[in-house]
């Protein structure tokens, strides 16, 4: 078994791949051109939004969004402690400053009733993780935001086409970003990325950004950071398979908590009310994490720690000087949480087999007690079968 088998995903769709892939060679279409004018079209169109503006990868296309929104020198920006680390550090590299904000224990998402006491003077916005296809809880987040007149980037590489009451995650920000990784829940085969905005104001100046400031005209300095030709022919024929790729996370993860639900010690995942969850990452805890973990593994069942720690926690944020208690659920959180295999070709039967390896390790079956047929008397010693 695999924790994502991206080569499966290809076998299902090898003749539309491999036919995308010789049209762009055949037209040289390798830099902008009609594969990305589509794609961003198209994208655009799914999520419900005026604009996308096509880049190297999602890491990027947080930091395009900073620079497009405006962050000047020591402004702070809020994000959440429990992410991957290109919801901060773009930050830092767009001048700003982090300031990080514990998380909600059911949903691993920034906890809005947290954000306010680190607005500042200096806060200049807020970026809302959308964490492992759950929806961060944006009614709150933007009433806080309309409230302190900040801006909102949501950062959706975990959670394309996720919603939240009604809404498609990407729609509600000031921007919206995405990761196209190849095992983000729409992959290309290398890096991609993408910025959305119903802004036109932020649009035109990512755009320009992205593209050094302008080409012909550079109307200012900017960065090359850009979609190829293939990434876009690739994604322009995954697109098509998104929705039924997401139902069928969704169905998996129905199955695991269907399976996992009466399993003492585990807690399977939280789903927001009226909400889509699209489960880029099915995520299990457990009080004895790191020998489950091992459990699975000489099992033959690979297993991931999204993330092993809350980044204030890191090498790289020792200088903010946090300790575990400005964090207490983030820091919880990072010795309990397990990511389980979970992509849309995965197979009833390892789903199953997922399962049953948890179980036998956090509730194995009982022993039968030596001497159990003489203490039930006759109806007991009877079933000759057990
Ligand atoms: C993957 C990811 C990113 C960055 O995307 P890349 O395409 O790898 O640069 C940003 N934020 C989150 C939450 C991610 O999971």
């Amino acid at each position: 078994m695999e924790f994502v088998n991206l080569h499966a995903q290809y076998l299902g769709i090898k003749d539309e791949i491999d036919a995308a892939i010789a049209t762009v060679i055949r037209e040289s279409s390798f830099i902008r051109g009609p594969h990305v004018d589509e794609f961003e079209m198209r994208f655009a169109e799914l999520v419900g939004v005026r604009h996308c503006v096509s880049c190297g990868d999602g890491t990027d296309a947080i930091y395009i969004a900073l620079r497009a929104l405006g962050l000047g020198q020591g402004d702070e920006v809020i994000t959440t402690a429990h992410t991957w680390i290109a919801s901060a550090e773009t930050v830092t590299q767009a001048g700003g400053r982090v300031a990080f904000c514990d998380t909600e224990d059911e949903y691993y998402c920034i906890d809005p009733l947290r954000i306010e006491r680190q607005i500042t003077p200096r806060t200049r916005g807020i970026i809302a993780v959308h964490l492992y296809g759950q929806p961060a809880d944006m009614d709150p987040i933007l009433e806080l935001a309309r409230r302190h007149g900040l801006w909102v980037i949501e950062d959706c590489a975990q959670a394309h086409l996720a919603t939240y009451r009604g809404r498609v995650v990407g729609t509600m920000g000031d921007a919206a970003t995405f990761s196209f990784y190849p095992g983000k829940n729409l992959g290309a085969m290398g890096d991609a990325g993408c910025l959305v905005t119903n802004r036109g104001d932020v649009a035109e100046f990512a755009a320009l950004f992205a593209r050094h400031g302008g080409k012909g005209e550079h109307v200012m300095e900017g960065i090359n950071s850009r979609l190829d030709g293939l990434q876009a022919a690739i994604l322009n024929v995954k697109l098509r398979h998104l929705r039924r790729w997401t139902a069928e996370r969704q169905h998996l993860a129905a199955r695991y908590d269907e399976l996992l639900a009466d399993i003492p010690g585990i807690r399977t995942p939280m789903r927001r009310a009226e909400c889509e969850h699209v489960f880029h990452l099915y995520v299990i805890r457990s009080q004895r994490r790191d020998a489950l973990r091992e459990r699975l593994h000489e099992r033959g069942i690979p297993t991931l720690i999204n993330y092993p720690k809350a980044l204030p926690f890191y090498p790289a944020y020792a200088y903010l000087g946090h300790t575990p208690a400005d964090f207490p659920v983030a820091y919880r959180h990072q010795g309990e949480i397990l990511s389980i295999p979970l992509y849309p070709e995965l197979e009833a039967s390892q789903v199953e087999a997922v399962a049953d390896a948890i179980r036998s390790f956090e509730a194995p079956a009982p022993r039968r007690p030596a001497g159990v047929h003489q203490t039930r008397g006759v109806a007991a010693g009877s079933s000759k079968r057990d």
